[in-house]
């Protein structure tokens, strides 16, 4: 017999499968013994009350062998003599894009400008140990793309559901846990994605499909109004193209602007990264002085207000995680959050952004948003003495107008200096955190606190640019067999939205091939 039941239990039992096991047994009258296996299909935590619950939605398989795959497996065919098209950027997007072209039996040729997901890993320890950003491998660039060494949280505001699903179990088939599939808020974290990047890619390439590093796209090549392949590393690449190439391409970004390829501004958020002891943030959210104890994870929160018009919010937070270096270039400094799978850090981070729309920037440019982002980006840079050091501050202080004497521990490997972070951040974003960490205080006691420390900037949340494409057939508005894609072109934000997008373009690619368009 399977039989599903949706329990509410205590941690201690939900963290531990005999516990589990014979909780349930006890709950429903059945021997234990009979009991072949549980599968944990849904997780929550219910942290509401001073009690704390964990919501499960469990399978149990009574006298009852369980299915082999705990997950759906997708089935990649041999596409070594198929059709090629090109995919542009190896991130969550492209390489989604990249596997259903195969399953729908199209040959990917994917050109990512970084490195591998190994070697890109020394670019990434040597900016602290340097203060050097390589323009072309860091945070942002690379293979797996700016998800890469991520906390890799999974979740997403999209309610496409089979979508979404389908990326997490594309995931559990390259080798992610399957909590991926439980969890409400499913995350695999920076030590386990590469290994995951690595079989996805080993996918493309065991189907037939190509992967080739350090080969920077620099532009298209264009029939008229038709795209029939790409230049990368003075080689020329055939096929209709899927632009994949994230938000922090401003290169592509001004090619585009520069060959009258229609583009827009698009609204981003900027602000800064706030980092707690997690400690602090587990007695806040757990409603326990003791913190977390044995069987909970680190806690997460989530804010968000409007001041004076525009949104207020936490942005990725990253409990129990690192604050990294996310710049791709000189003389700037760009500030982002990562974390290990076990979430075991000393500090629990989130990035504090205020919404910026297009018209709050004065013009008509379509790179101005853009602009703004990089002076922002700069002036931090100098504000941090021209070098990955970053400015910090209290955070009491800052809402206080205060600049800070000295500055807690913190996890930011390239070092803090004290900084008035309310005097030099633009008006329109310092006023607007200002007032939102007031309200955030009074909404959660003890969160404003001079032991959260800001560091400075925060401006990589999404894309400055929307690439315009038709809803319909995602090629590009006029330039035929463009597929603009994921982050980068505005239609995606995070690693399952991009991966969704990723396979849409592949789909829209294939009826393009096929002429269906
Ligand atoms: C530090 C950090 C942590 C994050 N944490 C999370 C998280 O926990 N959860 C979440 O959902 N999201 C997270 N994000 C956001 C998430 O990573 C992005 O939303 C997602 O990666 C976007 O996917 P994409 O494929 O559209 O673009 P990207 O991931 O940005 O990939 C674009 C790729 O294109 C390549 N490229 C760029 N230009 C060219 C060119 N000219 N030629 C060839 N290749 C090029 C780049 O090198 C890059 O590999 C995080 C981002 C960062 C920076």
């Amino acid at each position: 017999m399977i039989q599903e039941y949706q329990v509410r239990v205590q941690p201690h039992v939900a963290a531990n499968e005999q516990a589990l096991r014979s909780w349930l047994a006890d709950e429903y009258g059945f021997d234990v013994r009979t009991l072949t296996a549980v599968r944990i299909l849904r997780r929550s935590i219910d942290a509401r009350q001073r009690t704390i619950f964990v919501n499960l939605k469990v399978c149990c398989y009574i006298n009852e062998q369980p299915r082999q795959d705990e997950y759906v497996v997708t089935h990649y065919p041999d596409v070594s003599s198929a059709p090629q098209a090109i995919v542009v950027g190896a991130g969550p997007g492209g390489l989604f894009a990249a596997l259903r072209l195969i399953e729908l039996g199209i040959r990917p040729i994917v050109l990512e400008r970084g490195k591998d997901v190994r070697e890109r890993k020394r670019d990434l320890a040597q900016i602290a140990k340097t203060q050097q950003v390589d323009s072309e491998s860091n945070y942002c660039f690379g293979e797996g793309g700016a998800g890469a060494y991520s906390d890799g949280k999974l979740y997403t505001r999209s309610k496409k559901r089979g979508s979404i699903e389908k990326i997490l179990n594309v995931f559990c088939q390259h080798g992610a846990s399957t909590h991926i599939l439980a969890d409400a808020h499913p995350h695999i974290g920076t030590d386990k994605l590469p290994r995951v990047i690595e079989a996805m890619r080993n996918t493309i390439l065991q189907s037939g499909g190509e992967v080739h590093f350090q080969t920077k796209v620099t532009r298209l090549i264009l029939e008229g109004n038709r795209v029939v392949g790409c230049f990368a590393a003075d080689k020329e690449f055939l096929g209709p193209v899927i632009l994949a190439t994230g938000h922090s391409a401003r290169d592509v970004y001004r090619y585009l602007a520069e060959a009258n390829i229609e583009i827009e501004a698009k609204g981003i958020a900027i602000g800064v990264r706030l980092e707690h002891p997690s400690e602090l943030i587990d007695q806040i959210q757990y409603h326990n002085r003791q913190g977390r104890g044995k069987y909970l994870p680190a806690a997460e929160y989530s804010f968000v207000t409007q001041v004076d018009g525009r949104g207020v919010y936490s942005f990725c937070m990253c409990p129990g995680g690192f604050v990294i270096p996310a710049a791709t270039d000189k003389e700037q400094i760009v500030v982002n959050g990562m974390s290990p799978s076990n979430r075991g850090g000393q500090w629990s981070n989130s990035g504090m952004v205020v919404e910026t729309r297009a018209e709050d920037i004065e013009g008509d440019d379509p790179l101005r948003v853009m602009h703004y982002q990089e002076q922002i980006e700069r002036d931090c840079w100098q504000q941090g003495n021209r070098r990955q050091t970053a400015p910090a501050q209290r955070m009491a202080d800052f809402v206080n107008n205060r600049l800070s004497y000295d500055l807690p521990k913190s996890s930011y490997a390239p070092g803090l200096i004290s900084s008035p972070l309310h005097f030099w951040l633009p008006k329109p974003i310092s006023h607007r955190l200002q007032e939102g960490f007031k309200q955030f205080g009074r909404m959660s006691h003890g969160f404003l606190t001079n032991e959260a420390t800001m560091i400075g900037v925060e401006t990589r949340t999404s894309a400055p640019v929307r690439i315009l494409r038709d809803a319909e057939s995602l090629m590009h508005v006029r330039i035929q067999g463009l597929f603009p894609c994921g982050e980068g072109a505005g239609y995606a934000g995070g690693i399952v939205s991009a991966g969704v997008d990723g396979e849409r373009c592949a789909e829209a690619l294939a009826r393009y091939m096929n002429g269906n368009v």
